[in-house]
């Protein structure tokens, strides 16, 4: 993936510490869009590794939402030393847009320990993402048109969000002050952005939430913020940053990726509502699938082997659709009758022996590949043995190309991770014509 000849590190202008997988894949994709070349990683990398890399931007994607506090920080600030080491002279600390955190969650506590270990006067806090709805005012997120806390968020079964102050929610998750910068001084530009901070900063508000309600507030705090060491939001900032600091990307640089190749294969194992009609669009477009269902893979009858020899027989001309997702009452009885978290990982289990069989087969290699799921994506990408993605043209906001490679650099072949329900209804049919 890297050119043979590469200056390494030479370029590096930004390091991303990701919260998790396709949080990771969603920043790399604003990234490009700005101009940036990006590589993401997946988990923080090797010295060795990290020599193949030639990008502008590298974004190391750790897994680190909801685990210990304490070990989110060891983690975040392994991945910024390698970062810095490699020369990053800016660190983003990206997590969801949606501020998925609980009050004794890790936003606040990573954010802390970077800006500690950066020296940063002041955190800006940028989770906004006018573009899917999410927008602040006042220090409150609005999910288009609904408070944070009376939005769908409330019921997330890890992060329930309960209340759509930011400031008070991130107070409580950690020491310094908090405090907010108001829309009316974003209006003003990008000075009146920096003195509004430093005041805060003076005053012991360190930790500061941005209010943004449009795209246009972006330009305004990614010139405002553009030499901080540390900024810290979801992806809405990363294109306005991204520009400003000059990636060397081409306007549609075709060489982005390599030329895709060989078999074309998706994967479904998310059974949210936007991934279930994709699946029916490809199915009413004449599109060759296959379902498994969990309860019939735990009989061990051989049904994995089965669609194998089943996807392999299929013409290579068009891609081929294998899932397991299920309409919700079909999600019920397989959970009654597995466990819920058994049925889910019978199920990855399945499709990422699938990914793994196809994409080595030595006759016929499966080498565009799409996942639809966050847990999915992550099971397929571990045992495929992908170490590293170069992020590459954007299919819907959120959701990019990329390539794929192994712990020696070497090409995978063209990936395209897909959290459940990100993505237009044809996703599974358009995303090969753009890689054609
Ligand atoms: P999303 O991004 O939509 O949340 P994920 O892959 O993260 O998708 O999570 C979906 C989970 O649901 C996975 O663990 C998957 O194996 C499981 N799942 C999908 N379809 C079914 C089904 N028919 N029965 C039981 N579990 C399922």
């Amino acid at each position: 993936m890297a050119p043979p000849d590469t200056d390494l590190d030479a370029g590096l202008i930004l390091g991303v510490i990701a919260d998790d997988f396709t949080g990771a894949t969603d920043i790399g994709s604003m990234l490009v869009r700005g101009g940036m070349r990006v590589v993401q990683t997946v988990g923080t990398p090797s010295s060795e590794m990290m020599a193949t890399i030639d990008a502008d931007a590298v974004i190391i994607a750790l897994k680190i939402r909801s685990i210990a506090a304490n070990e989110a920080i060891q983690q975040s600030l392994e991945s910024c030393r390698v970062l810095q080491e490699y020369g990053a002279q800016h660190i983003y600390f990206k997590y969801c847009s949606t501020f998925d955190s609980t009050p004794d969650g890790n936003i606040g506590p990573v954010a802390e320990a970077l800006a500690d270990h950066l020296g940063a006067a002041f955190i800006p806090y940028v989770p906004s993402l006018p573009e899917n709805g999410r927008t602040v005012f006042n220090g409150h997120m609005f999910i288009f048109d609904k408070l944070l806390n009376e939005s769908p968020m409330r019921n997330h079964p890890l992060n329930p969000m309960t209340d759509a102050n930011l400031v008070r929610w991130l107070d409580q998750q950690t020491k310094g002050g908090v405090d907010f910068l108001p829309l009316a001084v974003i209006e003003k530009g990008a000075a009146a952005v920096t003195a509004h901070c430093a005041a805060l900063a003076d005053g012991g508000q360190r930790h500061i939430i941005a209010d943004t309600v449009r795209d246009a507030n972006f330009a305004v705090m990614a010139e405002a913020f553009l030499e901080c060491p540390l900024i810290t939001g979801g992806s809405g900032l990363a294109t306005a940053l991204a520009r400003l600091h000059g990636g060397t990307l081409g306007p549609n640089d075709a060489r982005i990726l390599t030329a895709a190749k060989g078999r074309k294969l998706i994967l479904a194992g998310s059974a949210s509502a936007m991934t279930l009609i994709q699946i029916d669009d490809f199915i009413a477009k004449g599109g060759p699938a296959k379902r498994l269902e969990p309860r019939e893979i735990a009989k061990g009858t051989g049904l994995v082997k089965a669609t194998i020899d089943w996807a392999n027989a299929q013409s290579t001309d068009r891609p081929v659709l294998i899932y397991g997702s299920g309409a919700p009452e079909q999600v019920r009885a397989a959970q009654a009758e597995l466990g819920r978290e058994n049925a889910g990982k019978i199920l990855e289990q399945a499709l990422s022996d699938i990914a793994f069989a196809l994409h080595d087969d030595t006759s016929q290699p499966t080498r565009q590949l799409i996942v639809a799921g966050g847990e999915t994506s992550g099971a397929v990408v571990a045992a495929l043995g992908v170490k590293a993605l170069r992020i590459g043209p954007e299919i819907d906001p959120g959701v990019p190309w990329t390539e794929a490679q192994d712990e020696h650099g070497d090409s995978l072949g063209h990936l395209a991770l897909k959290s459940g329900n990100f993505g237009a209804a044809d996703f599974f049919t358009r995303s090969f014509d753009i890689l054609e």
